[in-house]
């Protein structure tokens, strides 16, 4: 029964210390700055999907890079 009491003690003591860590966290580290959200287009010739500003766009069609753009062309 001693023992029984020392093992809640103990894990109320690292729920508690636990706690106070996940709590003290935010005050230490900045939250990570969220990227502004991208428009997102798939290359149409091998579906890899990358943000519209670095796409190779041609007409209707987003290329991953200029490669995918000539061999989708032929
Ligand atoms: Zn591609």
């Amino acid at each position: 029964m001693k023992y029984l009491v020392l093992l809640v003690v103990l894990v109320l003591g690292y729920a508690w210390w636990r706690a106070q860590r996940r709590a003290e966290k935010p005050r230490h580290t900045p939250p990570p700055a969220v990227p502004a959200p991208q428009d997102m287009v798939a290359c149409a010739h091998c579906g890899v999907h990358l943000p519209r500003t670095e796409s190779v766009t041609h007409g209707p069609r987003s290329y991953c890079c200029a490669e995918h753009q000539r061999k989708d062309a032929h």
